[in-house]
């Protein structure tokens, strides 16, 4: 029996004609060198008319990729309304990734067209020579550098257009927008996202049950729009009438710590290597106020207990632990205390990964693709799926992610009876030591907690003994010290005795990933070529 109800396509065109009518006058604020520029939804949305007007004349067909280089900030979000609603595909390209990814992933893309910042362009014109597909450079705000060649300005562009572009009613499966894996190991995949499957997670993240952003809220949005749609708050800021502080190039903790006392977000979302650095910063400004903050989002790694802790008890903030992944849209899982759950629990629950939310299912399951218990105890392959999680990657196979249908995610952790994911590494980390696993999720979190250490991050280094044993390397705070000995000492009260790392090392800072967070690959290349200053203990 068919049901009586209309058949109308999930269509981000809704998603902005909904915001620009019901919350016209909501801000988008972004931050420049010169101060804020404020824009309204309504203006943003006919800019963003005017945008698809323009690209049509240049040529956009529809499925055309339309790539962007760009910082968070207003004419990114017009970028993100135009293009696909117009049923071309955003390409957001990732500006740290290394000149050769970038123009792979250009290439790979098959990008014709590509709007960028002025900041941007010594960048870009790194690769210019390299990515052939490329027939248009839009440039964003003055320049006269003349390194790409010929461009076309962004504001002479869309002057010359009228407001009012129709937007096409698309089939909702068709692609919107991609985004490349940040590629830790061997070339970034592609993952396209379609109209229906970003509306169905734009829904879901007006959820109460998972971030709930709604019309109460402005977002300081610190997750760069090239990772995963800025964990998609962009669209589902004009679902939802949520407004959005976008900071550009302003990401260290001193202009986070301002923009939050000036601008007053009720919600920020980024990954903890930023939080960290904001609760560094904090510390160090008299006039922090945090007051406006309702929560913080903290996702894309693990959220070390210390951090919330620290937000709780300094500033009494709550941090909201995110999972998800490129390939999640992402957000798959939310970790929010259980109504009724004793205070003194709280943290228990935050510092895990998250429950899913509705509309993502969870499994977890062994090397042979065995469901396994969800008893918190026992350990496997996270596996997902749902109408947000990707069934393949664009124009390359990897089968090995996929199992009848659900994304193996190559995370590694416990699922409990609750439902909360617990991540104790990604497969390619873990540190198998006389055949049992050691956490170095856990032991970081835990050494993170050591007051003279801002950063850790522990590495599996091979072990004649035991085959591998984990390595510790250390960022201490600045003016603070620490021996080895002292700092196995605090994890001897805090872990199983058999984890403790014998090698330690002290380096000035952990490397990063183009979206910032610890690379583990680089640490494990510094050790193999005998660049780490390593202090071995007796065990
Ligand atoms: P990306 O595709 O760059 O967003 O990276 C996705 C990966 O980030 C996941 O597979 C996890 O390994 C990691 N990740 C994301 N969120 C969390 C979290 N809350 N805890 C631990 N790891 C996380």
């Amino acid at each position: 029996m068919q049901s009586t109800m209309q058949d109308a396509p999930l269509l981000i065109s809704d998603i902005i004609r909904h915001g620009e009518w019901l919350y016209a006058d909501k801000k988008i604020m972004t931050v420049t060198p010169d101060g804020v520029e404020y824009a309204t939804f309504y203006e943003v949305s006919k800019r963003a008319e005017r945008l698809a007007a323009a690209l049509e004349a240049l040529g956009v067909k529809r499925g055309d990729r339309v790539a962007t280089f760009m910082w968070n900030n207003q004419t990114h979000l017009e970028a993100y309304i135009a293009v696909p609603c117009m049923g071309a595909v955003l390409h957001t390209l990732n500006i740290r990734l290394f000149p050769e990814q970038l123009a792979y992933i250009i290439r790979h893309a098959e990008d014709k067209f590509i709007i960028v910042d002025n900041s941007l362009v010594p960048l870009l014109a790194k690769v210019r020579d390299q990515i052939p597909s490329v027939k248009t450079i839009i440039v964003h705000g003055p320049d006269e550098t003349g390194l790409l060649g010929d461009t076309i300005d962004y504001e002479t562009l869309i002057e010359d257009q009228e407001p009012g572009y129709e937007w096409p009613v698309l089939d909702e499966r068709s692609a919107a927008i991609m985004c490349y894996t940040s590629g830790t190991t061997g070339n970034p995949k592609g993952v396209v996202y379609s109209h229906r499957s970003t509306w169905l997670h734009s829904m879901a993240s007006t959820s109460a049950n998972s971030i709930g952003l709604c019309e109460k809220d402005r977002c300081l949005l610190i997750v760069p729009m090239f990772h995963v749609n800025a964990w998609g708050a962009a669209y589902t800021a004009f679902l939802a009438g949520t407004e959005l502080i976008m900071p550009q190039m302003f990401l260290q903790g001193e202009p986070i710590v301002k923009m939050i006392r000036e601008l007053r977000p009720t919600i920020s979302l980024g990954v903890p290597t930023i939080w960290n650095d904001v609760l560094r910063a904090a510390q160090l400004d008299d006039e922090v106020d945090f007051s406006s903050l309702r929560a913080l989002l903290a996702g894309g790694a693990a959220v070390p207990r210390v951090m919330i802790e620290a937000f709780r008890d300094k500033y009494g903030l709550d941090m909201i632990q995110g999972w998800g992944m490129t390939e999640t849209s992402p957000l798959a899982a939310v970790s929010l205390p259980p109504a009724g759950s004793a205070p003194e629990r709280d943290i228990e629950y935050r510092v895990k990964a998250g429950r899913v939310v509705a509309g993502v299912e969870v499994r977890i399951t062994d090397e042979d693709g065995t469901v396994l218990e969800r008893d918190g105890v026992t350990v496997g392959e996270f596996e997902i799926r749902g109408p947000w999680i990707t069934g393949s990657y664009f124009g390359v196979e990897d089968d090995e992610k996929f199992r009848d249908g659900w994304l193996r995610t190559g995370d590694i952790g416990t699922l409990d009876q609750e439902g909360f994911m617990v991540i104790s590494d990604r497969t390619k980390d873990v540190i198998k030591s006389g055949g049992e696993w050691i956490s170095s999720v856990e032991l970081e979190s835990t050494m993170m907690a050591h007051p003279a250490v801002f950063e850790a991050a522990v590495i599996a280094v091979p072990d004649e003994k035991w085959q591998e044993r984990p390595l510790c390397c250390v960022v201490l705070r600045p003016g603070e010290s620490a021996t080895p000995e002292e700092l196995r000492a605090f994890l001897a009260a805090r872990v199983a005795k058999w984890w403790l790392p014998e090698r330690w090392t002290f380096i000035d800072a952990v490397p990063k990933t183009s979206v910032g967070k610890f690379d583990k690959k680089v640490l494990r290349a510094q050790y193999h070529e005998g660049e780490l200053d390593v202090i071995e203990l007796r065990p």
